[in-house]
């Protein structure tokens, strides 16, 4: 039955003082799961108040007892995982036991890697040409961070802004999308329990007229954007002054080469276009396959498919739920039909499954010859599609996937060593994995975007959350 969640605000559970608010729908059932007040503009400086006052009081906390706060809301989080799994497979679609509880289960890990890194996150001592003079750097807090986060990682990728955020001495406000926030705010009852200062987290969900009061705000300091790409440029030309993180789209190639073990090739292109139903910004979005092997490599990838079982998200044996929303699935329907109409050819899938509680599921789909000017290749899918393109040879390949300007995570097979340093040295792209999938991924791992493209900045190490602050002494001469 569907109930008024509460937001949590400044330390309070609370449904605000605005008069507007969302009905969520769940993309598995079709049920209305929950109605999600939206936050007042009285609501949002409340919550930049509290957490200014919150950053103020934590920066004068000691890295050690920031690392302890975050101990403890990791260890609050462990008895709620497989509550907040449901809940997030029941909002975004993801499969239960193939993904979600996984994906809470690392939830903490944020916290760890931030209780470890901080302590050991130096300032420097510098030499001067004045010898009375000695010069130190500090690394201190910037204050109060806005973290605007998309829907197909609903929890972690928040933390992975509140995890270094509070490490360092900043209070985080959240801003998760309204139809993906319910996972989150369970999660945020760890925060309580850990006795997380009041205003040092608050999480408002909210659409675009909360993200754009939040980046706007003279409150807010930095800026924290996991997102599309057309939203990450609207944010940048609104938010002024501030520092910022940017994580935004990819259309991250994998390259099979001509002595690529295509077994595994075929497997983890499809692993990565299915895992999540494709909605991962480091998805195995295009395929770019050298002639020589291209034939082979086709027929390995259409057996491949039968990995991604589309289904019930809560059944053990289902590997793919429904997509999230409608404007994904829509965009995949425009982006094949577009593709069949310059010649590709749909191998497996091509559409949405009937059958399903709602017209969300969608089929995994194999197209082979996709010409690189259709959308399906230019634009990020965002959905369970392999596209093949074709290339005649490496530096073929390369010039395909640096056409591109959403190079964020891309992937090369070969079993060459000289071959992948090659291709690591050329392709224009936040990473470069060689022989697994694009949807590789760690906790700790540098990630984001590369320099000349759209796909953001701030490769989210926890430094990126300081302030460098260089303090100088003059300590005189005794005589
Ligand atoms: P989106 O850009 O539509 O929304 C992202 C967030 O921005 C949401 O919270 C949304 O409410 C908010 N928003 C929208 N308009 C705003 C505005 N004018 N001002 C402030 N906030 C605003 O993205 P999405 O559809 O939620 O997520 C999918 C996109 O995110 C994909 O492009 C994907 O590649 C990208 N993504 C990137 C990474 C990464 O690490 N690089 C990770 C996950 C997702």
């Amino acid at each position: 039955m569907s109930q008024t969640v509460k937001f949590y605000l400044a330390g309070e559970w609370t449904e605000g003082t605005g008069d507007e608010a969302i009905e969520v729908t769940s993309p598995v059932t079709g049920e209305n799961l929950a109605t999600v007040p939206l936050a007042s503009p009285a609501d949002i400086d409340r919550a930049v108040l509290a957490a200014r006052m919150a950053a103020d009081e934590m920066r004068h906390w000691s890295a050690f007892e920031r690392a302890d706060l975050c101990l403890r809301i990791a260890s609050a989080i462990e008895p709620l995982v497989e509550e907040i799994a449901r809940i997030q497979t029941l909002e975004q679609g993801k499969p239960y036991h193939a993904e979600s509880l996984a994906d809470i289960e690392e939830a903490n890990q944020y916290f760890y890697n931030a209780a470890e890194d901080v302590k050991r996150l130096f300032g420097e001592v510098i030499p001067t040409s004045d010898r009375n003079k000695r010069m130190f750097t500090f690394h201190r807090p910037v204050g109060v961070w806005a973290a605007i986060t998309p829907w197909n990682f609903p929890v972690t990728i928040p933390l992975e802004y509140v995890g270094p955020g509070l490490a360092t001495g900043n209070a985080v406000i959240v801003k998760p999308p309204e139809f993906t926030s319910l996972a989150l705010l369970k999660l945020a009852e760890a925060f309580d329990e850990a006795g997380v200062p009041k205003g040092a987290v608050s999480i408002i969900p909210g659409g675009s007229r909360v993200g754009e009061a939040l980046v706007t705000h003279d409150g807010v300091d930095a800026i924290g954007f996991t997102g599309s790409s057309a939203t990450g440029r609207r944010i940048i030309a609104q938010m002024g002054i501030k520092r910022s993180i940017m994580e935004m789209s990819g259309n991250g190639p994998t390259i099979v080469t001509g002595d690529a073990d295509l077994e595994a090739a075929a497997s983890l292109a499809v692993y990565g276009a299915y895992y999540n139903a494709g909605q991962v910004c480091c998805a195995t979005e295009r395929v770019i396959v050298l002639d020589e092997v291209h034939e082979e490599f086709v027929d390995l990838a259409v057996k491949a498919a039968v990995a991604a079982r589309l289904g019930d998200p809560f059944d053990e044996a289902t590997t793919m739920g429904p997509l999230n929303n409608e404007p994904t699935a829509a965009k995949m329907d425009r982006q094949i039909e577009d593709a069949r109409r310059l010649g590709a050819e749909v191998l497996v899938g091509g559409g949405r499954a009937g059958g399903f509680p709602t017209d969300l599921y969608y089929d995994f789909t194999i197209v082979d010859n996709v010409a690189e000017d259709s959308a399906l290749s230019q634009e990020e899918s965002f959905g369970p599609v392999l596209p093949v393109l074709r290339a005649g040879d490496d530096a073929e390949a390369v010039a395909i996937a640096n056409r591109s300007r959403l190079g964020l995570q891309a992937a090369v097979f070969t079993q060459s060593l000289s071959k992948a340093f090659w291709y690591a040295d050329r392709i224009r792209s936040g990473t470069v994995v060689i022989n697994d999938s694009t949807d590789f991924w760690e906790t700790f791992q540098p990630f984001g975007g590369a320099a000349g493209t759209d796909t953001g900045w701030g490769r989210g190490r926890i430094a990126e959350f300081t302030d460098l602050q260089t303090v100088v002494f003059d300590v005189g001469s005794p005589e």
